[in-house]
């Protein structure tokens, strides 16, 4: 076993025990990188060096006894340093102070924020070390990394294809042993849908549970930081370290964090788990299915009832985030005006500069967006377009409250496909939209979800299985997320590279 192979909780308790330290956890995960990054790519900036001091910092609080206090813990943060030493990757659309934060974007190229992000702020709290930043489709709007107005990421399980996305370049590299955790962003999936391609655990939390702040905005509505981890056990603590409210995100919530890791029982008997029948669609990757109905008898040996539930609105979830997505990041793109932060190209007068700039700036996939969202909040169309969606939003989440009227969790296939070719679907946008058709809702209802690893194709790609709960259901999710997970091994599995 390499150190850079270990969990968190496991390399924690070797630092704990002394066995090893944090500098040698931090360069065995630094030659790592330097090993299989050239073909994975996962990383578009590199901090080794204050990763290094991190990680100094971090042996030295043993040596002195006493762990000096680089800020104080955020409320509802568990005490005592749960990421002492722990090297961590940062999805590259999160404010890193003085550390470049590009959102995978030429706009953002030389970006410098001058802040960390509450949630950067809470793990550098929790003692962690940070590695550097990860790569992901601009601005996080995509499925598969290759919108990164820089290169695409290559999966680790098989370098031809894609890693998922947008947290592609976080799924692969802890899939691939180039940190020991990630965090990620979820819009419409993108953490969990990267983390199944992957052959990861990945966690989206409820709305509000995790601060926004310093985030940069894709959809406001939508938008949640997650965790990227091997097994459910990491999920719990990096989630514990990042959730807790933040009076600089008002959209947080004022709720107590309860300690995850005591939802890691591995006793779901007599839980009630909802199987959506319209999540088993024709067009779906057979041996997805088949996956994933294996997983749901696992459950049921382990004392899980199995019950059908209907989300009847189901349908509607891709027209529908495809109105509100884009209307909100339409408005949330404005700032890129080339006058305040960011690319400037100087133009004859301030309109052309505006043109040149964003013309240059954004990638397609973003203007596409952009334009999308403009005509659905433009007069004569609102009504029409996104009034209507989010009327239809709020009948999804009803289907939702419903459903979780009768079961504890809903557990469905995370993608309808392993993972694809690199350039498989770039010329085909509604394709690639539809990589995230199971995964979507979530985000629209503001609920919490998970993906676990549930087994291989033919060709050796992951399968990922996921878990749905509801608003601040995340000890659910993941009570029932480690007991399956406990039950098999695939969670044990790592890539051939
Ligand atoms: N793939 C979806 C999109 O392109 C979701 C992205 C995300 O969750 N950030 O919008």
């Amino acid at each position: 076993m390499h150190l850079y192979d270990l969990t968190i909780h496991e390399a924690r308790a070797l630092l704990d025990a002394g066995e090893i330290s944090a500098v040698e956890l931090t360069q065995a995960v630094i030659d790592r990188i330097l090993a299989v990054d050239n073909d994975v790519r996962a990383y578009l900036t590199l901090t080794p060096e204050v990763a290094l001091e991190q990680a100094r910092a971090a042996d030295a609080m043993v040596g002195a006894g006493l762990a000096p206090v680089p800020s104080a813990p955020a409320q509802g943060q568990p005490q005592g340093w749960p990421l002492r030493g722990i090297p961590i990757a940062v999805k590259d659309i999160i404010c890193t102070a003085g550390i470049p934060t590009t959102c995978g974007s030429r706009i953002l190229e030389d970006f410098v924020p001058p802040y960390d992000a509450t949630v950067v702020a809470r793990l550098k709290a929790a003692g962690a070390v940070i590695l550097g930043k990860t790569n992901t489709d601009e601005f996080a709007m995509g499925s598969s990394t290759e919108n990164s107005a820089f290169f695409p990421t290559h999966n680790p399980w098989d370098l031809e294809r894609v890693p998922g996305g947008s947290s592609g370049g976080s799924a692969a590299a802890v899939a691939a042993g180039e940190c020991l955790g990630a965090l990620g962003t979820d819009t419409g999936g993108s953490v969990r849908q990267p983390a199944a391609l992957c052959g990861i655990v990945g966690l989206k939390p409820t709305y509000g549970r995790v601060s926004r702040y310093g985030l940069i905005a894709f959809a406001s509505s939508l938008d949640q930081v997650g965790v990227l981890t091997r097994d459910v056990t990491d999920a719990a603590i990096l989630l514990g370290v990042i959730a807790g409210h933040d009076p600089l995100d008002s959209t947080s919530l004022d709720v107590p964090v309860p300690d995850y890791t005591a939802a890691l029982t591995g006793d779901i008997r007599g839980m009630r788990v909802g199987v959506p029948r319209e999540y088993f669609i024709p067009g779906m990757q057979p041996e997805v299915e088949a996956a994933v109905r294996a997983a749901l008898e696992k459950l049921a040996d382990l004392g899980a009832e199995i019950v059908e539930v209907s989300l009847p609105h189901t349908d509607y979830a891709l027209p529908v985030y495809y109105l509100i997505a884009p209307a909100e990041a339409s408005a949330n793109l404005a700032r890129y005006d080339g006058v305040r932060y960011g690319l400037r190209i100087v133009g004859e007068s301030l309109e052309d500069t505006y043109k040149q700039t964003r013309g240059r700036g954004f990638g397609p996939e973003v203007k596409r967006r952009i334009m999308l969202g403009t005509y659905a909040l433009s007069a004569g169309y609102y009504d029409a377009y996104y009034l209507k969606a989010q009327k239809v939003r709020t009948l999804i989440k009803g289907d939702f409250d419903r459903a979780f009227e009768q079961v504890d969790v809903i557990v469905a296939p995370t993608s309808p496909t392993t993972a694809f070719r690199i350039g498989e679907k770039t010329e085909d946008p509604l394709q690639m939209y539809l990589s995230d058709i199971f995964t979507l809702s979530v985000n629209l209802a503001g609920i919490c979800g998970i993906n676990v690893p549930c087994g291989f194709d033919a060709q050796g790609l992951p399968i990922g299985l996921q878990m749905m709960g509801p608003a601040l259901g995340e000890m659910t999710i993941l009570r029932v997320a480690y007991a399956y997970e406990q039950a098999t091994d695939w969670h044990t599995r790592r890539p051939p590279i």
